[in-house]
């Protein structure tokens, strides 16, 4: 799939907001380029203009992309899938999003950032219930077990994490054990389990005019 490969700090300041794309550089006190320049990337980036409705929704729909490293098609494409399942839609398309494969890696605290998790997830380093999968947006199920493959296991990469496990905030709908590089979904993501400030009702208002 294709994926967008340019400047990630550019990212967060065109949505005003830190999307935390670069991992534990994110993290790190006075290194983050929103944080000394707030502002919208390009010339015109002090000029003072009154947003639309539509121009909030659209920036909401963009970060929220940029945050799960989704392109429109496919984003879209998880709008309608939740727009058809019961319940509030907003929240079914955040579930589903969290459900993708390399966001779970993230979550697992296996990856710095999505996109590193991305990176490890189509270079077939894992397994779910046994079966290799190398595919990002594979959709997880509550109680796949997610493993590093056999062969994988002494990688430099897993020796190093072991020794230096990634900080993370393991939300309570998965587990991971780095001794065994083994991990489970609990439980299906809930809104609550979503820690990035996301407007989803935006969203969904904009999807459905
Ligand atoms: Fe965004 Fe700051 Fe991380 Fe760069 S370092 S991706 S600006 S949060």
């Amino acid at each position: 799939m294709a994926k967008y490969t340019g400047a990630k700090c550019r990212l967060c300041r065109r949505e005003g907001a830190k999307l935390f794309l670069k991992g534990e550089r994110c993290y790190k006190a006075g290194v983050c380029p929103f944080e000394k320049r707030p502002v919208a990337p390009g010339p015109h980036a002090n000029m003072r203009k009154k947003v639309s409705e539509y121009g909030l929704q659209l920036r909401e729909k963009q970060k929220t992309k940029r945050i799960y490293g989704v392109l429109e098609g496919q984003f879209r494409h998880y709008y309608e899938r939740a727009d058809r399942m019961k319940g509030i839609t907003g929240e079914n398309m955040l579930s589903l999003l969290e459900r993708r494969l390399d966001n779970v890696i993230f979550r697992m605290g296996l990856a710095a950032s999505r996109s590193q998790a991305r990176q490890l997830v189509t270079h077939a380093h894992f397994c779910v219930n046994g079966k290799a999968v190398d595919i990002a947006s594979y959709e997880v199920k509550a109680g796949d077990v997610i493993t590093v493959k056999e062969n994988r296991k002494d990688n430099k990469y897993f020796v190093e994490l072991k020794a230096a496990p990634k900080k993370n905030n393991m939300p309570k709908w998965v587990e991971f054990d780095l001794e065994t590089l083994t991990g489970k979904v609990l439980a299906l993501p809930t809104r609550e389990d979503i820690d990035q400030q996301i407007a989803e009702h935006m969203i969904v208002e904009l999807y459905s005019k």
